[in-house]
């Protein structure tokens, strides 16, 4: 099998299927022998112009590939949920903030003894921020998430009678809380699908895959919202993250083994049977 770019083009489903056939056959069909030079010319130039013309008319949005790829990402992914370990909204949030650049393994081997230790968002509220930083400096970047957890306890025991929020807006008012985190939060335990959760896998596989062609994740979340159904935001965003974990890695991604490589046309992708778009790239 061909490594890289072949000559097969993406067909309007945005799934590959070949050269299109279904060019006129007026434009196939050769004229008399008694053509000149110029008009063979002529039909070679009207075949190339009808094959640009379908490729350019590939769309990555197509409901069709979009339906492809959710039903192939059930199948390999039916059950997935969050990583993080957890057992309230408060240590949903709590961990989701530590997840930040760092990795859910390595903040799960740091929670259950920062749990044990603050067992409630009063007893994380009564700390300062200096207090919290040896116990979360392993997960990197300690003292903004010191700051954030801090923060966030104290705001959610002042204003909201110690329970996490569980409006979007709400959320948002806490400190160290964006939109990657309320969706985690409102998404995983609240089960309230707000928006489409995205952190870096979600950022990577998205262009990867054509889903998105911007860089800010507020954008890409606008749409994937879009393009996803409302009732699929909280299983995809799960299916992504461990389609990133498992085969779609940030650097060498396993394409060989991925049940979606016929339908992405990633620029970064290790193997191909399928035409790589230059711009589908993390
Ligand atoms: S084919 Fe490769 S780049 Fe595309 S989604 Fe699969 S693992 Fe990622």
């Amino acid at each position: 099998m061909p490594r890289g770019s072949n000559t097969r083009q993406p067909a309007r489903s945005g799934r590959q299927e070949g050269v299109p056939h279904n060019l006129p056959s007026s434009s196939l069909r050769p004229k008399s022998r008694a053509s000149s030079d110029q008009k063979t010319s002529d039909r070679k130039t009207k075949v190339a112009a009808v094959v640009s013309k379908a490729a350019k008319g590939y769309n990555p949005l197509a409901p069709g590939r979009i339906a492809e790829i959710l039903k192939r990402l059930d199948e390999l992914y039916p059950d997935v949920t969050c990583a993080l370990t957890h057992t309230s909204a408060w240590e949903l949030l709590v961990a989701t903030i530590l997840s930040a650049q760092s990795t859910d393994v390595n903040v799960n081997r740091v929670t259950p003894e920062l749990f044990r230790k603050y067992p409630t968002v009063e007893a994380f509220a009564a700390l300062t921020p200096e207090q919290l930083e040896p116990d979360v400096r392993s997960t990197g970047f300690f003292r903004n998430k010191s700051k954030s957890v801090v923060g966030a306890a104290k705001k959610i025991v002042a204003d909201f009678g110690g329970q996490v929020p569980l409006e979007m807006e709400d959320l948002l008012t806490l400190p160290g809380v964006a939109r990657k985190t309320a969706n985690v939060v409102l998404g995983s335990w609240f089960k309230k699908a707000e928006g489409v959760v995205v952190d870096t896998h979600v950022h990577r596989i998205s262009r990867r895959l054509e889903l998105t062609t911007n860089n800010d994740p507020q954008k890409i979340e606008q749409d994937l919202m879009r393009i996803i159904p409302r009732e699929k935001w909280i299983l995809f965003s799960h299916q992504i993250i461990w389609h990133g974990r498992k085969l779609c890695i940030a650097r060498k991604p396993k394409c060989v083994d991925c049940p979606l490589e016929n339908l992405c046309h990633a620029a970064d992708k290790t193997w191909s049977t399928v035409e790589m778009h230059k711009n589908a790239k993390a």
